[in-house]
């Protein structure tokens, strides 16, 4: 967990089983309290104000350092309200997008946790964060590595991650309670539904590359699927590995 961060977060009373503290910031980057200020800031107005309100995740987002997530030369945009580009055409989602999306899934600490998508682990590491034995795939090999460098780093060892197509969600590791997917498909992957629990989230943004898309929240009940439309929204294409 970065406890080490979270010296003044506003729900210290929380206790959450997610990564541990991170390593020190190298001595040339600003000090942590003025990311703990800038956290702060990102929470109160592009988050509470726009109606996320789940206590555990506003706690989380003042936690996970989001800076260390980001490219070294975008490091004083890392808490600014818009996605910022993590190479190989790819980006870490705005951080309402994150929280929007983490207070959907409904994550309870124990819950099995499947994302399609790892690109920066920001995500990732919310999740586990969370509390959640969390599980990310992703198809760029060199974000998949990186990203498993950095959660590790990060002590972040409840997160695994692996490099492929998220298509197919990870059938050993299933029934997931929640799966989250960060690019945007046109359809829903069957598989992904097949594999989520009776009484499971999966929260996913649909639509035409290239266009907003539609972010929909998926309930299993009964074996069916409830869907609701959590508004529109812009995503990176869901990409598929050559021959699938
Ligand atoms: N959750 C990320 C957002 C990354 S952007 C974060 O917190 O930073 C979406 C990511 O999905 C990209 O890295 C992209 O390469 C990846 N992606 C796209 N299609 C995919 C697929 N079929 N399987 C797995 N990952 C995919």
């Amino acid at each position: 967990m970065f406890r080490w961060f979270a010296r003044a977060v506003l729900l210290s009373a929380l206790l959450l089983a997610g990564c541990p503290a991170p390593a020190p910031v190298p001595a040339a980057l600003p000090n942590e309290d003025s990311y703990l200020a800038q956290r702060e800031q990102m929470v109160t107005t592009q988050i509470e104000q726009r109606g996320v309100s789940d206590a555990a995740v506003l706690n989380v987002l003042l936690t996970v350092p989001r800076h260390r997530f980001v490219p070294p030369d975008l490091i004083d945009q890392a808490y600014a309200d818009h996605p910022l580009p993590i190479g190989y055409g790819q980006t870490i989602s705005q951080p309402y997008i994150v929280a929007l999306m983490s207070e959907a899934l409904q994550v309870h600490p124990g819950d099995k946790v499947l994302e399609i998508g790892t690109g920066s682990a920001y995500q990732a590491a919310v999740l586990a964060e969370l509390g959640a034995e969390t599980f990310t795939i992703e198809i760029i090999p060199e974000l998949a590595n990186q990203a498993a460098d950095r959660l590790k780093e990060l002590d972040c060892t409840e997160v695994q991650v692996r490099n492929a197509d998220g298509y197919f969600g990870w059938e050993e590791h299933a029934p997931f309670d929640a799966i989250i997917v960060t690019a945007a498909p046109d359809h829903l992957p069957q598989p992904l539904a097949n594999q989520l629990a009776e009484g499971g989230r999966l929260v996913v943004p649909i639509g035409p590359v290239g266009s907003v898309q539609t972010l929909w929240l998926f309930e299993k009940r009964d074996g069916e699927l409830e869907a609701t439309n959590l508004g529109a929204v812009s995503f990176v294409p869901f990409t598929r590995a050559a021959g699938d």
